[in-house]
């Protein structure tokens, strides 16, 4: 990695000291900053210098990515005095995570003060970054992202552009960890249920892997039936669903621990039966919270 280049970070918690740390890694000229002091010094013992202020920091780079909490954190740190100045003509690549809204609010903040703008989300966990696996998603202008990829790449793993509408990283962000934080509710709920009926989480583990494993297949099924519009359950009918989903609230229940989750998501497919869909699949619940679903013809049953 050539050192002529040189990018800011902003924001140093746990994701923005791993961003700096690759950067550092890559050979990258790298100035970091945080609102709380004292978060850099193992980064500055590598290579990265400190700045004594967000202005000074920006100033340093034609780059500057923001990895915060939020963007009401995002903003806090953009909108500190100077810190706009100096950003005019320069580029800000905001990875820190929020809703397509703010993607977009933050964007037209930046064309405001005349500052270049990408959007960003980070879609695996810290341990990645600067590994291949690490995945990085983008919107924006396409020409600006292709300008600054040769500094992003140094962080390592997968980087795609999503289109110019600078929501869209974050449209994808909020879906795909939509599933995440479903599916750890579901194992956090797995996990007391099998340990109130005596399963230890290690005996548990390995078939709650299978579990997951089934995944892939089932979301690729459930993506192209809404695509598709067609929500036959031939297979697996939402009776069936629903009745599984039955067995898990009552074992949980019976033993104290809380099945709001799954309570919330068998009263989807119950009102999916009710509605007249019961020979449908699941996904048939798509339409249901999207508001789309109108009671079906009496034949249907
Ligand atoms: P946090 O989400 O806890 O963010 C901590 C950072 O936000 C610190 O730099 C903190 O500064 C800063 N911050 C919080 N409030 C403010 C504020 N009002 N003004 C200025 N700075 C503020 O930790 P992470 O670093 O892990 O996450 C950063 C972003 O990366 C988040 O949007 C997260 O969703 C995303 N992400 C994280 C992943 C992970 O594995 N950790 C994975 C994928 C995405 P201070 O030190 O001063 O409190």
């Amino acid at each position: 990695m050539s050192a002529n280049l040189a990018v800011t970070v902003l924001g140093l918690g746990p994701m923005g000291r791993a961003l700096a740390g690759a950067f550092v890694a890559a050979g990258v000229r790298t100035t970091v900053w945080n609102r709380t002091p004292g978060r850099d010094t193992e980064l500055v013992g590598r290579g990265a210098l400190r700045a004594a202020s967000a202005a000074e920091a920006v100033a340093a780079s034609e780059l500057t990515v923001v990895c915060v909490v939020d963007y009401d954190a995002a903003d806090a740190v953009l909108r500190r005095p100077g810190v706009a100045e100096a950003l005019k003509g320069r580029t800000v690549a905001n990875l820190s995570a929020d809703t397509p809204t703010r993607a977009r609010d933050a964007a037209a903040w930046a064309a405001d003060h005349g500052v270049r703008y990408l959007d960003g989300s980070i879609m695996t966990p810290v341990t990645t970054i600067g590994t291949p696996d690490g995945v990085f998603i983008y919107s924006g202008p396409k020409d600006l992202y292709d300008e600054q990829q040769s500094v992003l790449s140094a962080l390592g793993g997968a980087h795609t552009h999503l289109g110019e509408d600078h929501g869209r990283a974050a449209a994808y962000d909020v879906a795909l960890l939509d599933i995440f934080w479903t599916t750890m509710a579901g194992c956090a709920h797995a996990l007391a249920v099998a340990r109130a009926e005596g399963v230890t989480p290690g005996e548990l583990a390995p078939f709650a892997k299978g579990i997951g494993a089934i995944l892939p297949e089932a979301i690729e099924e459930m993506s192209q039936a809404v695509a598709e519009g067609d929500y036959s359950g031939t297979s697996n009918p939402i009776t069936s669903s629903a009745s599984s989903m039955k067995h898990i609230i009552a074992t949980s229940e019976s033993h104290g621990v809380d099945a709001g989750v799954m309570r919330a998501a068998a009263g989807q497919a119950q009102r999916v039966i009710g509605l007249g869909y019961g020979t449908d699949g699941f996904v048939r619940v798509t339409e249901l919270i999207a508001g789309g679903l109108a009671a079906a013809e009496p034949e249907r049953g």
